[in-house]
């Protein structure tokens, strides 16, 4: 909505954080492009304003976006070792996202997975600006005392299956967009966290401010 628009006018703020880590590590760029091609994680284009980047690099860590600033900058052979491996262990340890195949989705996950997708596309387009990355989605049945989880080796957002089933209708949803909040924290360059950034957000997208929250519950709740 108009959120989205100003952020579109103004430019892609995560684009914008990820070009100053680089030119924190040395190197200035006008632009970042991302690419699907996988034999080259990282070059520069457009007689060197562009800066082009595969797309699992969209949600790296700052001090990898610094590396990189690093490596293409014309610094020492040591500081650009160094930062090539920093580069490296983040592609070791991060799960490719583009085109990965995804974890198998369980037959009867399918429905619940689909509405949350569904409100992820909206919450993203209308607050966020479509600024967040889809990462994976998956339902878990051993969560016991929290509603929802975001993590970022392996980025994902988990969401409680028992929420799903058992709760009254919009609870996994709301789960799902405090997810969100943290997601849009990483993107940003912060660590997730429940703050006066969260706070500030908690309160637009209608998701209660703390990190546990009392849950109504339609029935009795099913185990698993
Ligand atoms: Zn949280």
């Amino acid at each position: 909505m108009v959120l989205g628009l100003i952020q579109r006018l103004l430019g892609d703020p995560a684009e914008a954080s990820l070009l100053a880590e680089v030119r924190a590590g040395g190197a200035s760029f006008h632009r970042v492009v991302f690419t699907r091609n996988r034999r080259v994680m990282v070059s520069t284009g457009d007689a060197g304003k562009t800066l082009r980047l595969h797309e699992r690099f969209r949600v790296a860590p700052p001090e990898v976006w610094r590396a990189i600033g690093c490596v293409v900058s014309g610094k020492s052979e040591r500081s650009r070792l160094l930062a090539k491996e920093v580069i490296v262990a983040y592609l070791r340890e991060s799960p490719p996202q583009a085109g990965a195949p995804r974890r198998r989705v369980a037959r009867t996950d399918e429905a619940d997975l689909a509405r949350l997708v569904v409100e992820f596309d909206r919450v993203n387009e209308e607050y966020f600006g479509g600024v967040l990355p889809r990462i994976p989605l998956s339902l878990s049945g051993r969560m016991r005392r929290r509603n929802g989880h975001f993590s970022t080796h392996p980025l994902e957002i988990v969401i409680s299956r028992r929420l799903c089933r058992g709760a009254e209708a919009g609870e996994a949803e709301k789960t799902l967009r405090h997810e969100m909040i943290h997601l849009w924290q990483h993107e940003q360059g912060h660590k997730p966290g429940h703050g006066r950034d969260f706070r500030r957000w908690a309160e637009k997208l209608g998701v209660h401010p703390r990190a546990t929250r009392d849950v109504t519950w339609a029935c009795d709740a099913p185990q698993g």
